[in-house]
């Protein structure tokens, strides 16, 4: 059965003032327009672009001309920080300072105004009523303690639906967490991936209807057992906080994730010579703010590789679908002439075995020979299988299996049980070197 058109669709169509179906064309002639409102106001306000943009043309005779203008990326955001700004701190209602672990220099500081934070409840909003009815209850398990953090402001959207919002906060003790939503009746969980796991395998009696999952890469295996034991359907988020916090959400299709149009231009382009790419081929997502007051974006590199899917959406609508976003610029590492090897491969090898709950993965390079080391997570005593379990859904990944069959790779492994008390969620990476860190 095809899935209802996408309440993104409706949204966008009043946002850019169309009253028929949306088309390609119209919506580009918006986004256009935006664009060249936004160029004009960061030449106008915005000291990092009066200098970035000196020699860029002064106007663009279509959105194809944005492949002329440079990029902005996370070390300008790190190094000009307030220099972004469009508008006076002091209309500034809220900053996010973003973890800057693994790499030096001042922190990242994102700046938004209030007008700013209503367009993401807005988008939170629409986003959520593709699978949040008025009276759900939906906890949130996404920081929410600060006024504008990105669980306040989902709370928030989640009111104004009718649906009712229950501020958790990421988890520290799955079992206190576990336990307390047994005890909610909770119809729906926002989340981050490996810890809505945790919370499927340490209770798998509740019965939800749906489960949103953001801020890190999604595998597959994560959703499938979700939805199995859950029975519940489990939508994806694409967001970041440059972003303005949300950036597309998967409509009842779950191919892809439907993207904010209205207020971001997105393009692909090749992750290392930066040139636009083919339709359809994969790259790096850049985007372009279109209605930010604060402090605007123009083509900011996110790092997140993905690629459009050709073709329109069986949900029906006219805009474009973004391919889930499974790994990042640098997130491939290559085992020589094996091949390469991603925590995306891994993610979706480990997850799917049962018990698994989370796992750490680092890379030791030397000569002649590749060591893996993978500590494991897993709910309650490791079965005892489980080792050679885990020795199989490694060779299934190419790379691995050949270094192995050629003695170039030894893997080494700790299986422990999960600790509930769980450590801050951070963007799970695959690290390398030529020692552990
Ligand atoms: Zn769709």
């Amino acid at each position: 059965m095809t899935a209802r058109i996408t309440p993104l669709d409706p949204w966008i169509r009043q946002k850019i003032a169309c009253p028929d179906a949306l088309r390609r064309d119209r919506i580009e002639s918006y986004q256009l327009q935006k664009v060249q409102e936004t160029l004009a106001l960061v030449r106008s306000k915005s000291r990092f672009y009066q200098n970035h943009l000196k020699y860029s043309p002064p106007t663009l005779s279509g959105l194809d001309g944005l492949a002329h203008l440079p990029f902005t990326t996370a070390e300008d955001l790190r190094e000009h920080g307030g220099q972004f700004l469009c508008v006076s701190q002091d209309e500034i209602e809220r900053v996010v300072t973003l973890d800057t672990s693994g790499t030096s220099g001042p922190p990242k500081r994102i700046y938004f105004t209030q007008a700013d934070q209503e367009l993401t409840i807005d988008f939170f909003q629409v986003g959520m009523s593709t699978f949040t009815a008025p009276g759900d209850k939906v906890l949130i398990l996404l920081p929410c303690e600060r006024a504008g953090s990105v669980g306040d402001l989902l709370a928030t959207a989640l009111g104004r639906m009718g649906a009712q919002p229950v501020k958790h906060g990421v988890v520290k003790d799955a079992r206190l967490t576990a336990a307390w939503m047994r005890a909610q009746k909770v119809d729906g969980v926002v989340g981050v991936p490996v810890q809505v796991l945790t919370l499927a395998r340490l209770c798998p009696d509740l019965a939800l209807k749906s489960v949103l999952l953001s801020t890190d890469h999604v595998p597959d295996a994560v959703v499938q057992t979700i939805q199995q034991t859950w029975g519940c359907q489990v939508y994806n988020h694409y967001g970041m906080t440059e972003m303005g916090l949300g950036g597309g959400v998967d409509c009842g299709e779950r191919r892809g994730y439907h993207l904010r149009e209205a207020d971001l231009y997105f393009e692909i382009v090749h992750p290392v010579t930066g040139a636009p790419v083919t339709p359809g081929e994969t790259g790096e997502v850049v985007f372009t703010t279109l209605t930010r007051r604060g402090m605007p974006l123009v083509r900011y590199r996110t790092g997140d590789l993905s690629r459009f899917i050709p073709g329109k959406c069986p949900c029906g609508t006219g805009l474009k679908t973004l391919a889930h976003v499974r790994t990042r610029r640098g997130g491939t590492v290559t085992l020589g002439e094996y091949g390469s090897v991603s925590m995306a491969g891994l993610d979706e090898a480990l997850f799917s075995l049962a018990g698994i709950c989370d796992y750490q993965a680092s890379l030791l390079h030397t000569p002649g020979q590749e060591r893996l080391r993978l500590l494991i997570k897993t709910i309650g005593d490791p079965p005892a299988q489980l080792g050679a379990e885990i020795e199989e859904a490694l060779n299934t990944l190419a790379a691995i299996r050949f270094a192995r069959q050629a003695h170039a790779m030894q893997i080494q492994m700790e299986i422990q049980k999960l600790d509930p008390r769980l450590p801050a969620p951070v963007k799970r990476t695959l690290t390398e070197g030529s020692s552990y860190a």
